[in-house]
């Protein structure tokens, strides 16, 4: 068995599901339930379909194409990505791992193989946070770590929840059955662009990623007192700017003094009121986002930023108050996938770099109720969420016959 990739009509649907969207090309903005993404997800299914994979969604609008094996009862060999983007982002991200899994399990069909194991495509609802403020709903609710009382009642920017949201796009199933059983998956492999550098600066065309850090984020709210930046004077100003600053500070010192160069966190976003040059800054908001591929070491650095909010309180004269949004745990990569994503490459003679995958993906979450794994190309300069994010052709061919061998391994 060795499975050929159609190069072209790859190529051709990368470029055919970058021209859904809600700006003008080379631009790709595709957020989750507008009118872009119900015609990207249109077009998805019926692509699905030509190749004679079952169809079926589920009332988040996670999307199964199944090609059932041999064994329809036994677990399910799984790989998908995402189709979302964010505004001004590019074609690559997610997308290389749906399309590519797509003619993976395309390039088996025509090698003649027959699963023992259903080899399913899932394409995730909503990855991106940017439409409901959180990442991964589609795999969140998949895993069970969003609960769908949560979930119903996010809301986005106009107010809509995600209930009504998805509704009127047509997924009007029950929440509560989104969450699959845990033996549902023998494994799930993703896909994807690196969406960093490392790989393009070794000059080595695969990685095949063993951690996936996981990120937490805090709200941190400081208040202090305003007034005239002529009137007031020193000894008297208790001014939150001047406390946020420090505080910056000392949570990018936290980062650096863990011990490890896994450990990364950053403030970005720093809101100033009443934000006027005359004027002594009364409140400020940040927000932080820590991550780290260990979760003692990650809370670790949450606990210290914690102790210093208390510290700059007290001796600054603010109140400062810090709001933990989530904190989602770090997920180890299953050997067994592992090994199956390095034996391919071993056999083509390509190179390939154990690595971490430092920004989160839905299989963090997946990870939760089955064994996964990713398998990452390079993009070029690391640039992604951009829209000049590029992959070469040749580096997606790669991808997508290492993802092909390792479907069929993992599904004998
Ligand atoms: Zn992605």
């Amino acid at each position: 068995m060795s499975p050929t990739i159609n190069r072209d009509r790859l190529l051709s649907e990368i470029q055919a599901l970058a021209s859904i969207s809600e700006a003008d090309p080379p631009v790709v903005t595709r957020i989750v339930f507008t009118p872009s993404d119900l015609k990207a997800r249109t077009w998805m299914k019926a692509c699905c379909e030509e190749a004679g994979l079952k169809v079926r969604e589920d009332a988040i609008g996670n999307t199964f194409a199944r090609w059932n094996g041999s064994d329809p009862a036994a677990p399910v060999v799984g790989t998908g990505s995402h189709i979302d983007a964010i505004p001004n982002a590019g074609k690559y991200d997610g997308v290389v791992g749906v399309l590519g899994g797509l003619e993976a399990i395309r390039a088996l069909q025509q090698s003649g193989f027959r699963p023992k194991h259903s080899i399913e495509l899932l394409i995730f609802t909503s990855e991106e946070p940017t439409r409901f403020g959180i990442g991964c709903l589609g795999s969140r609710l998949l895993s069970g770590t969003l609960s769908p009382d949560s979930a119903r009642h996010l809301k986005d920017n106009d107010g809509a929840t995600v209930d009504e949201v998805r509704r009127k796009a047509g997924f009007s199933g029950e929440l509560d059955d989104v969450k699959l059983p845990g033996n549902y998956y023998k494994a799930f492999v993703e896909l994807h662009i690196e969406q960093g550098p490392l790989l393009e600066r070794q000059q080595t065309p695969l990685g095949i990623v063993t951690e996936i850090a996981a990120p937490a984020s805090l709200r941190i709210l400081i208040e202090g007192s305003g007034g005239h930046a002529g009137g007031v004077l020193m000894p008297d100003r208790r001014d939150a700017l001047c406390a946020a600053a420090e505080l910056i500070l000392a949570i990018e010192s936290a980062a650096r003094n863990s011990g490890a160069i896994d450990t990364v966190a950053t403030v970005g976003i720093c809101d100033v009121f009443p934000g006027a040059v005359n004027s002594i800054p009364s409140r400020v908001r940040l927000s932080v986002d820590i991550r780290d591929t260990n979760l003692q070491r990650r809370d670790e650095v949450i606990r210290a930023i914690g102790a210093t909010c208390d510290a700059i309180a007290a001796t600054r004269q603010v109140s400062v108050h810090s709001k933990l949004l989530n904190a989602d745990a770090p997920a180890d990569c299953a050997p067994a996938i592992i090994e199956a994503l390095s034996q391919s490459c071993r056999k083509h003679g390509l190179n390939f770099l154990p690595m971490v995958s430092r920004a989160y993906h839905d299989s963090l979450f997946m990870a939760r109720i089955a064994p996964v794994a990713m398998l990452f190309i390079p993009c070029r300069n690391g640039y992604s969420h951009r829209p000049d994010e590029y992959a070469s052709p040749e580096d997606i061919f790669r991808g997508t016959i290492v993802l092909a061998e390792t479907l069929a391994a993992l599904s004998a």
